[in-house]
């Protein structure tokens, strides 16, 4: 079962419970005894959702600090694997993004558990972008880059198929702080 931020009654006996089917995240038991007890009935409909929604971090251009937003991801499918494309294009403006995949702390620190993607405008460099005043914010003015137009940061597994992770502000936030102060200069 996993966690959800909002409770719901138990699907066999109705008490409150923030505990749901972790495969269809849909409905919620108040114990695993419960969950057990109701999967001859839910099994016939358990799979998994067309849609879910995973938390990232935003980094506005126009604004001063970033902050977590709730982005929407819909199901495709591919050779047996299910993976959630998020909606991207509702905090970037366009469909031409491209992402940097960060996978340490730091340029050469220690590994991440988990990579995070920066999402940016492909042509952030020219089409119109603004400067991104919290990229800007973030490092204390020291990013090699001209970061332009708004930035979207999602954290993944890693693993194949690759799953997105809901981000935690305060503990993710670093290794993105850490990566606009070097890149894309090598540090000496
Ligand atoms: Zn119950
Ligand atoms: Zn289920």
């Amino acid at each position: 079962m996993s966690k959800a931020s909002k409770a719901a009654e138990c699907a066999l006996c109705g008490a409150k419970s923030t505990q749901r089917c972790s495969r269809c995240r849909e409905v919620f038991y108040c114990t695993e005894e419960h969950q057990y007890t109701h999967w001859r009935a839910h099994k016939n409909y358990c799979g998994p959702p067309s849609t879910i929604s995973i938390s990232a971090i935003f980094i506005p251009a126009d604004e001063d600090s970033p902050r977590e937003v709730t982005v929407k991801c819909t199901a495709t499918h591919v050779g047996g694997s299910i993976f959630y494309n998020p909606d991207l294009e509702s905090f970037l403006g366009t469909t031409d993004i491209g992402g940097q995949r960060i996978s340490r702390m730091g340029y050469n620190g220690p590994k991440l558990t988990n990579p995070i993607t920066c999402y940016i405008r492909d042509n952030f460099n020219n089409d119109g972008s603004p400067f991104n005043k919290c990229a800007l914010k973030m490092t204390g003015g020291r990013t090699p880059l001209a970061w332009r137009g708004n930035v979207l940061a999602m954290k993944h597994s890693g693993l194949y198929p690759d799953k997105l992770l809901d981000v935690k502000l305060d503990k993710d936030l670093d290794a993105i702080v850490e990566y606009f102060k070097w890149y894309p200069n090598k540090p000496a």
